[in-house]
């Protein structure tokens, strides 16, 4: 039997904890690069040149790495190489101060957009692809189909990209088949949830079915930071 990928067993571990598994992949390998991979190139020509190019990363990326307080002084060498950057680009061309404010292609407004994505998206966009490959594929496999029965479901982004990515009919069925199950469960909460909130059934006491609508909204949304710039 040809070895299974690494992220097989990846998601057989993530698909039994809450949420979307693909998007608890996705967010823990985001972390890893804010968090570690990003300082162990920081003095590489490449990180530099990708850095300066995306000016540094995105809003939400950027404002994530105050969560890893350890690797400050590679921040600040990357943040200083991109301000340099942007002196670079900001200098007075020749024709003087009036030519660098007016408008046009080449004004410095112009010059100061980024020519390349933000790396940590990068990193994302990959791990995405690559989970919900492996899902999608290996989703006949007994163990993995077991997994994602038992789990929370996709949510609705990563639902979407696994049925594209699915190689044939039968991974497509079978994860439309556990999907829908999975939809059917959690929308019957809901109702549950809304029947006893009813003034008629106030006496009732609310069970598992009470953060169903907190559940529902990751899993119509996708998890909180996976998409939120790029939309789905
Ligand atoms: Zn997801
Ligand atoms: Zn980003």
């Amino acid at each position: 039997m040809a070895s299974l990928p690494f992220n097989f067993y990846d998601l057989l571990e993530t698909l039994p904890q809450p949420g979307c598994a693909v998007c608890n992949l996705c967010e823990r390998d985001v972390n890893r690069f804010l968090d570690s991979h990003l300082y162990e190139y920081v003095n590489t020509p490449d990180t530099h040149v990708a850095m300066r190019a995306s000016r540094f990363l995105c809003n939400q990326h950027t404002h994530q790495l105050v969560h890893y307080g350890a690797s400050v002084l590679g921040i600040a060498i990357l943040e200083a190489s991109v301000l340099w950057e942007l002196l670079r680009l900001a200098e007075v061309p020749s024709g003087g101060a009036f030519a660098r404010l007016r408008g046009g292609t080449h004004s410095t407004a112009d010059r100061l957009e980024p020519t390349g994505s933000c790396m940590a998206c990068d990193v994302l966009t990959r791990a995405e692809k690559d989970h919900v490959r492996v899902l999608a594929e290996l989703v006949t496999d007994a163990r993995m189909g077991e997994a994602f029965r038992d789990s929370a479901g996709l949510c609705l982004p990563h639902f979407r990209l696994a049925l594209r990515a699915a190689p044939g009919a039968a991974q497509q069925e079978r994860l439309m088949e556990m999907q829908m199950a999975i939809w059917r469960d959690l929308k019957a909460e809901l109702d549950m949830f809304a029947n006893k909130y009813d003034i008629n059934h106030a006496h009732e006491a609310m069970g598992e079915e009470g953060d169903s609508w907190r559940r529902a909204l990751e899993m119509l949304a996708g998890r909180k930071g996976i998409f939120g710039l790029r939309g789905r």
